[in-house]
């Protein structure tokens, strides 16, 4: 397209799509790179469970199954729910996402706390809402006054996560509860770390209508490449979603893996442990290092740089040695990197990557 082209082309978008840039060409793979950026859990799958999906590939000439029902009938057995509580997605980002097509126009206003998950700012957007974000504090303690009485009073729909991303707080059901029970607002609720915390809303779905719990199997159950995700709320929440999902929203072996992943939720206990005791020791380590970590109820550690340098500062630093860890958009976390727990091979070589930069460090003073 010549360039004037382009730009009346461009000019006939929608303003919203005009806010958006567009995207890079993609940047190099990370080959070859520990990477624990992303939250995954870098465990196979339990063999009965790959055996599940390979054997979905057999029927990779058919749809999958309309409606997800087989899906949504085990979880609902598996989690004590009726099958018309339960939506499965593409990952719970799809759900997410579908939350906002479903329950905003223009000009409304959702509230999420924050520091939280940074891709509400680009659903808020395309859907022309605004999004209120509630600054949580330090410990993260959920500010319920506010919620219920602030701005946010004028919120169509309240996010929070629970144990949150990207501070790895948790915050007692108790206090969910109440805010659930006050509120005449819909709260979406989102437990993608729940198996590594020590209590879940679950059994509030039944006695509010009012509260949509967003579950994944990317986290916990080591299938993020598979995109397996749902959402657990009353029927006609549930079912106003569902009435608006794509057709044939996942694919067969999603459906197979879903169903086997929670046939044989057990046998994941091992894995949850480990990354509970693997995420207590890199925190003491990285502590006696000179960072400061926030106890954490996830697969992940935020973690407060030694003073004088920035995370990205540190991101740079350990891509350089091949570790790939995030930093947050949030303002006030300029100085934190959020790390994933993974292997015990994984953290040692993180941990001795910040040890050899933190030596290189002492022995050339910093400039800054
Ligand atoms: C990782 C993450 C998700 C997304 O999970 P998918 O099911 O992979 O789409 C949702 N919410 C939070 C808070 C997360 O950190």
């Amino acid at each position: 397209m010549s360039d004037a082209k382009l730009q009346s082309v461009l000019w006939s978008l929608s303003e919203k799509y005009r806010q958006l840039d567009p995207l890079p060409s993609s940047s190099a793979p990370d080959a070859g790179c520990v990477k624990l950026n992303t939250n995954e859990n870098p465990f196979a799958l339990p063999a009965a469970v790959m055996e599940s999906a390979v054997a979905a590939l057999e029927r990779q000439y058919l749809y999958p199954e309309d409606g997800n029902i087989s899906l949504r009938e085990a979880a609902a057995a598996s989690y004590s729910l009726s099958t018309d509580q339960v939506i499965a997605g593409n990952g719970s980002s799809e759900l997410l996402s579908l939350i906002y097509k479903a329950f905003l126009e223009p000009g409304d206003s959702v509230a999420m706390l924050s520091p939280g998950f940074a891709y509400n700012h680009k659903l808020a957007l395309l859907q022309g809402a605004r999004l209120l974000e509630i600054k949580c504090g330090d410990s993260c303690s959920l500010p319920i006054h506010k919620l219920l009485f602030g701005p946010a009073k004028e919120a169509k729909f309240i996010l929070l996560a629970n144990p949150n991303n990207p501070t790895g707080t948790f915050v007692p059901i108790g206090d969910i509860e109440s805010l659930v029970a006050q509120s005449d607002r819909l709260i979406v609720l989102d437990e993608a770390y729940v198996d590594f915390a020590p209590d879940s809303a679950l059994r509030l779905i039944d006695r509010y209508s009012n509260l949509l719990l967003l579950r994944t199997f990317s986290k916990s159950y080591a299938a993020a490449g598979i995109r397996v995700g749902f959402g657990f709320g009353h029927p006609e929440v549930i079912g106003r979603l569902r009435n608006i999902q794509n057709m044939f929203n996942m694919n067969v072996i999603g459906h197979a893996v879903g169903v086997s992943i929670l046939a044989h939720r057990t046998a994941y206990a091992e894995n949850h442990r480990h990354i509970k005791c693997e995420r207590e020791r890199v925190r003491s380590a990285l502590t006696q290092l000179g960072f400061s970590v926030t106890p954490s109820h996830t697969n992940f550690l935020l973690a407060r740089v030694p003073a004088g340098r920035d995370g990205i500062w540190w991101q740079i630093r350990l891509k350089q040695k091949k570790i790939l860890v995030a930093v947050l958009p949030d303002e006030g976390l300029e100085d934190r990197i959020r790390v994933s727990i993974g292997t015990k091979q994984q953290m040692d070589a993180f941990l001795a990557a910040v040890e050899d930069i933190l030596g290189a460090e002492t022995s050339q003073p910093s400039t800054v």
